[in-house]
């Protein structure tokens, strides 16, 4: 099947009352991991790429990569997802390339470091719900900023999602999704201690999702940061200082109040660094590269198979007969004339 509609997925995951991991990748040993697992535990899944990634590969590579995936795993429903658009222009070019899901971060300027104002993030989020929309494709927006930085993107500063405002962002742009900052942050350093409810208003969740119950919400920076990953790395030669992540049972009280989207980055590099670290070490004269990319594979599929049963999409592949871009086009369209 060709790459489908995030929206769908998200639809359906709230029908179903579970969340869809969103995982980042630029290069084929992810790819093939995430879908791997996908079809060991029928999940549906988002596939998603940062700007930085797609510079990487060259946007061509990535895009044919993911055709791949979606030949190769053909019961699979998998949406490839820009993350973090950063401009009109670039969410654009995402979807001329092939990606059937784009988030517009108007939560920040171009620049993706100086927050914007409310205005400004209404009106560019707005243009590209009209474009998109037009063709098919899903759009996610951002209200609020996180912390931390991801691959350059990031103001460093946090402000947490207002409710109300949130209402009216989402009555104006028409979006389909809506990333909320809640105190997560991108990155491995996330907390310097366990997170609890003051540095993790949860309660904000609930308090989105009672006044949009039909808006589907996008957890960011939402890897769990595991010790016995960072363990490994400090093992084999890392320098890793103690962080916390978000706790999954956290994750999953979002899931109960409206969480469809869950993006998970860290964990999976972390896995990945942790494997090769632990191959250099242990077989110093070893130099051919699928002897630490491949358990470098194993020990991501190990993260993404926890996380799609955690969030609850395993299972959930074979539930619905995915639609096309063009027939989702046509729903947005008859929902603008009603
Ligand atoms: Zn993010």
């Amino acid at each position: 099947m060709p790459l489908v509609s995030m929206r769908q997925l998200l639809d359906e995951a709230a029908l179903g009352s579970y969340g869809v991991g969103a995982f980042n990748v630029n290069n084929m040993e992810q790819i093939q991991a995430v879908m791997e697992v996908a079809r060991e535990t029928e999940s549906p899944v988002i596939v998603q790429a940062s700007r930085g990634a797609r510079s990487y590969t060259n946007d061509r590579f990535l895009i044919h990569l993911m055709w791949a995936a979606a030949e190769l795993y053909p019961e699979i429903p998998v949406a490839l997802h820009q993350d973090h658009g950063n401009s009109p222009e670039t969410c654009l070019s995402a979807i001329e390339q092939g990606f059937t899901s784009v988030m517009m971060d108007g939560s920040l300027l171009e620049d993706g470091k100086t927050p914007s104002d409310f205005e400004y993030n209404v009106r560019v989020t707005r243009e590209v719900v009209e474009r998109a929309h037009a063709t098919g494709v899903t759009v996610e927006g951002e209200l609020g900023t996180l912390g931390g930085i991801e691959d350059g993107h990031g103001s460093g500063e946090v402000h947490l999602t207002d409710p109300e405002q949130a209402v009216e962002f989402v009555e104006r742009t028409g979006i389909d999704a809506l990333a909320v900052a809640i105190g997560t942050s991108h990155g491995a350093y996330k907390f310097s201690k366990p997170p609890d409810g003051e540095v993790l208003a949860m309660n904000l969740i609930r308090e989105i999702h009672e006044r949009l119950p039909r808006t589907h919400l996008v957890m960011h920076g939402s890897s769990s940061v595991p010790p016995e990953l960072v363990a490994t790395i400090n093992e084999f030669g890392g320098e890793m200082p103690p962080s916390w992540g978000v706790p999954v049972q956290e994750i999953q009280t979002g899931i109960e109040h409206g969480v469809r989207k869950i993006n998970v980055d860290t964990d999976a590099r972390l896995a990945m660094t942790g494997a090769i670290r632990r191959v250099l070490a242990e077989e110093p004269s070893e130099f051919d590269p699928r002897s630490y990319l491949k358990p470098a594979r194993a020990a991501m599929k190990a993260v993404y198979a926890e996380r799609m049963t955690q969030f609850g999409q395993a299972g959930h592949a074979n539930d619905y007969e995915p639609k096309t871009l063009d027939q989702m086009r046509d729903t947005y369209s008859a929902s603008i004339q009603d």
